[in-house]
């Protein structure tokens, strides 16, 4: 058998690869970006560097769940997309690699460089990490490995509530604080 460009690119997009190769180039760049960070703009910035990070993650925390809501359950071709991973919560559909990572320098990082390059950094640092946050917290929920059961065991409960449940409710991933604001929690007997 030959060559075939199709396979490749298959096998590069959809699978264990695939979804696995965020969880391995988030963290070096999260990495990279503290360190630069601290690098060029000194210790006397621990303050700043500590503030735009938990903005940033923050921020990530109300943009999951509006992700979430809005695009995976109600728009095309995401709802689609969605759609699968309700239908067969185990098998491994994650997003399109890099995609986060390059949407969060794009629209995060970019615009926050013309006002300030140490806060845009810190914020994007931030930003990353609550992304790296979701993408294990989700593959933690639906794995269920047997370290860390009791810890996960809520937020498992939580997304598993979202799948089987009502999937008008529990958008949040990562944390239920969101759903909580929006009052989209369970509310129901389980
Ligand atoms: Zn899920
Ligand atoms: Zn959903």
């Amino acid at each position: 058998m030959g060559f075939d460009l199709n396979d490749l690119a298959w096998r590069l997009f959809s699978g264990k690869v695939a979804y696995f190769i965020d969880f391995f180039i988030v963290p070096p760049i999260i990495a990279a970006l503290l360190v630069w960070n601290s690098l060029v703009f000194g210790r006397d910035h621990a303050g700043q560097i500590l503030i735009a990070f938990a903005g940033g993650l923050l921020l990530w925390t109300f943009v999951e769940y509006f992700i979430h809501r809005l695009l995976f359950h109600h728009v095309w071709p995401l709802k689609q997309m969605h759609d699968l991973h309700h239908e067969n919560p185990e098998a491994l559909y994650g997003a399109p690699p890099f995609l986060g990572p390059v949407l969060i320098f794009a629209l995060v990082d970019a615009p926050l460089e013309y006002l300030d390059q140490g806060w845009a950094a810190a914020a994007t640092a931030g930003v990353m990490a609550g992304y790296f946050l979701y993408i294990s917290h989700h593959y933690l929920d639906h794995a269920k490995p047997r370290f860390m059961a009791r810890v996960l065991a809520r937020s498992r409960r939580r997304h598993m509530l979202h799948h089987h449940a009502d999937k008008d409710t529990n958008f949040g991933v990562s944390t239920s604080l969101w759903d909580h604001v929006f009052r989209t929690e369970f509310k129901g007997r389980h």
